[in-house]
């Protein structure tokens, strides 16, 4: 840095403390109760909602920050745009993440909590968010939790929760249930530990009732389309027939062939590929089928037994991904209903029960996944489907899948039809046989909310011996987390609160007598469905919302927060809206009319964690640059859709901004008139923050920002009180602070978040040089950058000096046709 520009920065700065500037603001906001929403009054109501934070002992993660601070601008947009905007903040604080910390330091989670909301609430009212604080939450606070168990009994009074003995995901490690969604590439998405297939009595949610409502809706909600479609993936809906197959007969001993031995029974399966029937060559089923103990063959039981037992010891995630085949025949036979031959029947670990009907049939010529396994046990490929041109018994040399452009082959009367035309003429000719039906299936399963931990509310349930299964009555919510010193899980699969004999009998809210609690607390997923409701009636402890209030804040206009969530907790909370609408709670089935997913933060191009070091600490830069630049800089590090890469040296640069920004204030004059250019380039900028902002495209509209205040102060000029004073009003939403104090100094009341958007003259946001068509006799030939206020012959010299253009006027033009500011024709 030369000793001009330094000279230069330091008198930008000069009178500007953000430490000071921000600690008088925030007082302020709480005298003046700026940040505090008229909910019942308040006219054109607008909530901007982003995802609650874990409340960790670290404190605030600057990829919390980032995603507030986006949804924070958003929102002091719509205030500045006139609406009444309601921004509450909570936290999401249950669940085995608090208590495994607990566990590992030693102490107990109810006594940690609250130490770190606090921290959490300092450091979120230094960055200075427009949070109305009055409204905040807590998962764990039980004027919460009666709710959330009140949700649970909607569900139950519905019949939509039910208890079943399950096959689960275990860690071994945690010693909990892990949903499907927690497991990945067969190991606890928590703590890596491979996961194990255990049967415990659970409590499931049946949102695959719900299955087909959640897919089409996704088609009206704005969302980001990503989002969209991961949870369209998840729900995954296929359209295909249920087939019978005969059984045919079995296997007796070696040697000996269709003696009939059994009923004839018939197997279904579902596919989604009815075209291909003629290349069903053998049948699999899930070991756990129950046709697999009749149909086994007595020489072939002890190994399908063993094979049986072995694959029940195995996760469930394991059985989808893992690539080597493995997989016994049963002995028996059933007839393909197209071929009409015997084809055998194997079971297999990769088929699962719980998907279509627990048993397919192998098409080896045209899955991958058959293919593999026919190799593996020399089972017959038969191919049915071939490309373009290509020979219907072409080898196959691996599975061929390419269904475009495909034809059926080998297939009797459906020969020569494209796939597409097979599947639909497939399925029709076997239901008239009778032997199949069209059907939908969905690749969605029910939602397991049991955990057999401790933090977390406990489902609301009692167990009589007399009167089986009671809900606990509302008027006796909540049912309280008793504080207990010994919240270790073990390794039988029962909650930790089940040793809590004090806490575990208690008398039958039917009969009166000795009765059992439910031990299971509910999955802090079921916390973070509804939240978003609680808030406006926080103060309520007669009901979880309240009516009124509900219809005027809610659904969430705005909705934003990480990817990560697209599959679990968006999908549950729109499934818990939904059931809340058809119950008659609220009039709406959908929670959140926008959301936007946004991107991840790294520093210097790595990801940031603990390990690493490389963890960006919001408080150390909020001491060293403000809360305003810091908050502005995250903005501009990228696409906030995307994110951005943190480079240390980088916030300067945002920090110069709002030195000049001060400065300029400070020095501007009010006598004489504003420059024409610098005015023409206001309204420029304003018209571009005003379009940029509500697309989330917030580093561009600083970008533009940045811009326009060196067009002010060019050649140090001194700048005119119109030309700097809208944009305080555009830097608010980003460095309210700053924006506060200028406004002040400006000789204005009042919050400038109460001094609404500035306006744009169009004729001066227009941009001044244009791009102007050209045409030869009529055809468009080139384009020329001219002013847009440009004469004729300027045009016409502009056009004449392109090349593209000049090489069609090979004589004198006959005519000129000029449209001025829009376009110019040569006539030749
Ligand atoms: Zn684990
Ligand atoms: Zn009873």
């Amino acid at each position: 840095m030369t000793e001009s520009t330094t000279q230069t920065a330091a008198d930008e700065a000069a009178g500007y403390d953000p430490a000071a500037v921000e600690r008088k603001w925030q007082t302020r906001w709480r005298e003046r109760r700026t940040n505090e929403t008229d909910l019942q009054n308040g006219q054109r109501p607008f909530y901007p909602l982003m995802m609650f934070p874990y409340p960790s002992a670290e404190g605030l993660h600057v990829g919390n920050l980032f995603a507030f601070t986006g949804n924070d601008i958003y929102g002091r947009f719509q205030r500045l745009r006139g609406h009444t905007v309601f921004e509450p903040l909570g936290y999401d604080a249950f669940g085995i993440h608090s208590e495994n910390y607990a566990l590992r330091i030693g102490r107990h989670p109810a006594d940690l909590i609250p130490k770190n909301i606090a921290n959490f609430r300092r450091q979120l009212e230094r960055a200075g968010l427009m949070v109305d604080w009055r409204h905040t939450l807590s998962t764990t606070d039980p004027g919460y939790y009666k709710w959330t168990q009140w949700v649970f009994l909607q569900l139950l009074n519905r019949g939509l929760a039910y208890k079943k003995k399950a096959a689960v995901n275990w860690c071994p490690k945690d010693k909990t249930v892990l949903a499907n969604e927690q497991v990945v590439g067969g190991a606890c998405e928590r703590c890596g530990t491979l996961v194990e297939q255990r049967f415990l009595e659970q409590w499931f949610f049946e949102i695959t009732k719900y299955a087909q409502r959640l897919l089409a809706n996704l088609d009206v909600i704005d969302w980001s389309e990503t989002t969209k479609t991961a949870q369209r993936n998840w729900i995954g809906r296929s359209e295909g027939a249920e087939v019978a197959f005969e059984v045919q007969a079995h296997e007796r001993g070696a040697g000996a062939t269709s003696e009939r031995s059994a009923e004839p029974g018939r197997i279904s399966v579902f596919t989604t590929r009815a075209d291909t029937i003629y290349g069903a060559t053998y049948l699999v089923l899930a070991p756990e089928h129950p046709l697999v103990t009749p149909l086994t063959s007595d020489p072939r039981r002890a190994v399908v037994d063993a094979y049986r037992d072995r694959a029940a010891k195995q996760d469930l995630i394991a059985r989808k991904t893992v690539k080597a085949k493995t997989g016994v025949f049963t002995g028996s036979y059933a007839l393909n209903p197209a071929t009409g031959r015997p084809i055998p029947i194997w079971i297999a670990d990769y088929v699962l029960m719980e998907y279509g009907t627990g048993a397919i049939m192998a098409v080896p010529g045209h899955d991958e996944r058959d293919f593999e396994f026919a190799q593996a046990f020399d089972l017959p490929i038969v191919r049915v489907v071939a490309d373009a041109g290509q020979d219907a018994n072409a080898p196959l040399a691996q599975a061929f899948t390419e269904d475009a452009g495909g034809h059926i082959v080998n297939s009797g009367h459906l020969d020569g039809l494209t796939v597409g035309e097979a599947k639909g003429e497939a399925v029709r000719w076997l239901e008239a046989q009778g032997v199949a039906k069209g059907v939908i299936n969905y690749r969605l399963h029910d939602w397991c909310i049991s955990r057999q931990r401790y933090w977390g509310p406990p489902i609301p349930v009692i167990y009589c011996d007399l009167c089986g299964l009671q809900a606990v009555p509302e008027a006796d919510l909540p049912v309280l987390l008793p504080n207990i010193a010994d919240f270790t899980p073990d390794d039988s699969g029962i909650s930790p609160l089940a040793r809590h004999e004090e806490w575990y009998h208690v008398p039958c809210p039917e009969c009166g007598k000795q009765a059992r609690r439910e031990t299971d607390v509910s999955d802090t997923f079921l916390d973070s469905a509804w939240y978003f409701l609680r808030y406006p009636s926080v103060d309520r402890d007669d009901v979880p919302f309240d009516r009124e209030l509900t219809k005027k804040w809610l659904p969430v206009d705005s909705y934003i927060g990480g990817n990560e969530h697209a599959v679990l907790h968006l999908l549950y909370a729109r499934f818990i809206t939904m059931v809340l609408h058809d119950a008659g709670h609220i009039d709406f089935e959908e929670p959140f009319k926008r959301f936007r997913a946004h991107g991840m933060i790294i520093r210097e191009g790595a990801k940031m964690s603990k390990s690493k070091g490389n963890v960006v600490n919001p408080d150390d830069l909020i001491d060293e640059w403000g809360a305003d630049a810091f908050r502005t800089y995250l903005m501009f590090l990228g696409p906030y859709e995307e994110g951005g890469d943190y480079r240390d040296g980088g916030i300067s640069g945002v920090k110069r901004f709002l030195d000049r920004l001060w400065s300029s204030v400070a020095a501007a004059r009010t006598e004489g008139s504003p420059d024409e250019g610098v005015m023409r380039r206001l309204h420029q900028t304003i018209r571009k923050v005003g379009d940029d902002l509500p697309v989330l495209s917030y580093n561009t509209a600083v970008a533009a920002m940045m811009k326009y205040i060196n067009v002010v102060r060019a050649h140090e000029r001194l700048p005119h009180r119109a030309e700097v004073e809208p944009l305080v009003q555009l830097v608010a939403p980003f460095a309210p602070h700053i924006a506060e104090e200028l406004w002040e100094r400006l000789g204005h009341d009042g919050s400038v978040m109460d001094a609404g958007w500035p306006t744009f003259d169009v004729a001066l946001a227009t941009e001044d040089t244009i791009e102007m068509p050209v045409q030869v006799n009529g055809k468009t030939r080139g384009k020329v950058q001219v002013e847009r206020d440009a004469a004729q012959d300027v045009v016409l010299a502009a056009a004449m000096a392109d090349a593209q253009v000049a090489k069609f006027v090979t004589t004198a033009p006959r005519k000129i046709i000029f449209v001025p500011g829009r376009m110019l024709n040569i006539v030749v």
